[in-house]
């Protein structure tokens, strides 16, 4: 049985945008960001995390270093009672033109090969307009969060935090 998702980018989505994240112990979630996942749970959405970490790419971090940053994120999620299905992350640096980097639908594909991924049903949020080119290339809804910088791209919706973006989803989208 397919089930819809959401895909949620990290940085300025989820947690605080820290450029190149090097530090689990940085981590700090945006305002209303367990609420706002805790709803999609709620409403019985699927939760997925695709990140871009061309940090790994240009020798910031590197895999360990990340996969610790995301055990923690996991932990901290767990706490409250948030499971995230996966997460999905491209290492690669732009020059390497690699299929996965977003605003291109590598993370998607793979989701949607581990997951019965319902698209019609599915959404794509973010802050930046790579998510939501993302979601546009993919054929999925998109709705882009007003983070620090924001630049409108022409999301189906636009919301301040996490929590808003639940609540559109769910006045949108009957389950
Ligand atoms: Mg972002
Ligand atoms: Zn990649």
């Amino acid at each position: 049985m397919k089930r819809p998702f959401v895909f949620l980018d990290r940085d300025g989505t989820i947690i605080v945008d820290i450029p190149y994240l090097n530090d689990p112990d940085k981590i700090r979630f945006t305002d209303d960001a367990f609420a706002g996942l805790q709803t999609l749970r709620r409403l019985g959405y699927g939760l997925i995390m695709v990140t871009n970490q061309s940090g790994i790419g240009r020798g910031y971090l590197d895999e360990q270093r990340l996969t610790l940053i995301h055990d923690r994120l996991k932990r901290l999620l767990a706490e409250q009672d948030i499971f995230l299905d996966a997460i999905y992350h491209c290492p690669h640096a732009p020059d390497a033109h690699c299929h996965c980097r977003k605003p291109a639908t590598g993370m998607l594909e793979a989701a949607c090969r581990d997951f019965a991924v319902d698209t019609a049903r599915s959404f794509m949020i973010g802050d930046s307009p790579v998510d939501v080119n993302l979601g546009k290339n993919f054929g999925i809804k998109t709705i882009q969060i007003r983070s620090e910088g924001f630049t409108p791209a022409g999301a189906d919706y636009e919301a301040d935090t996490l929590l808003e973006a639940a609540r559109l989803i769910a006045s949108n989208s009957p389950l």
